[in-house]
């Protein structure tokens, strides 16, 4: 019997059969080190653990995925894979740039229209640690080194509990506010919180995306809804019950 597929992504190892049944979207928020008093430790990846999940992808054969073909519905191509980054964190440019540029891989960064250069304002009344966001000449420095940016609303808004009117101001003009910024046709969302329902895909469609990530897990394929996404949240190793429980006895 093979092991259970964990429900996060560290390494290739137990996903390596699993990854040829559909497209794989690893879902990444913020590398390198971890400031004190961080609470949610798992969305931070070090730099060099992130170093090794792409080499480790390269060396399998992986190469990023064309995140507009995702809109055709076909059948995805085998041995690619997405890499999404979510809110846009200065640290992505800081420790991200150099090992997607060594391992050959594209990613996407999801920014907060109007949190450039700000930071993650929306976690702070739950005590999260503060984490700066990327600037105007940072995410021109993203760009130019040959990744996407797609939106992630204007203020990281939870969609479902807007009005109508709310929900389609989010949508739209963190679309229209990045491509008069930044020059780039935006094409891409992402559900803050992965909190969506069929209002607010509807309103990204009529907005003009070409797809929406969710945070639910698993695969994508020609049946998926390019506007309901699946994605895998990658996270460091933690040395869970199981794994502790080989350690000792295995
Ligand atoms: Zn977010």
């Amino acid at each position: 019997m093979s092991a259970p597929l964990p429900s996060t992504y560290a390494s290739l190892g137990p996903f390596r059969d699993y990854f040829g049944g559909g497209l794989p979207v690893l879902m990444y928020h913020k590398l390198g080190p971890r400031p004190p008093g961080v609470r949610l430790k798992g969305l931070y990846i070090g730099e060099k653990l992130f170093d090794r999940q792409l080499a480790e992808l390269r060396q399998a054969g992986y190469q990023s995925c064309d995140f507009d073909a995702l809109a055709e519905r076909s059948k995805p191509e085998p041995k690619r894979i997405g890499i999404s980054f979510d809110d846009g964190y200065v640290n992505v440019l800081k420790y991200g740039l150099g090992p997607l540029k060594q391992h050959g891989f594209q990613a996407l960064q999801y920014i907060v229209a109007d949190n450039i250069g700000g930071g993650n304002d929306w976690d702070l009344p739950a005590g999260e640690a503060y984490e700066p966001l990327m600037d105007q000449a940072q995410i021109r420095e993203w760009l130019a080194a040959g990744h996407l940016i797609g939106s992630h609303t204007c203020s990281h808004a939870k969609l479902p509990e807007l009005s109508v009117e709310q929900a389609r101001e989010e949508i739209g003009s963190s679309k229209k506010k990045l491509e008069d910024l930044f020059g780039v046709a935006i094409h891409h969302f992402c559900y803050p919180y992965g909190f969506w329902n069929e209002r607010v895909r509807d309103l990204v469609i009529e907005a003009g995306y070409l797809t929406a990530t969710t945070t639910q897990f698993g695969l994508n394929d020609a049946a998926t809804s390019p506007f309901e996404l699946r994605r895998i949240m990658a996270r460091y190793q933690s040395w869970g019950l199981r794994s502790l429980r080989q350690r000792l006895f295995g």
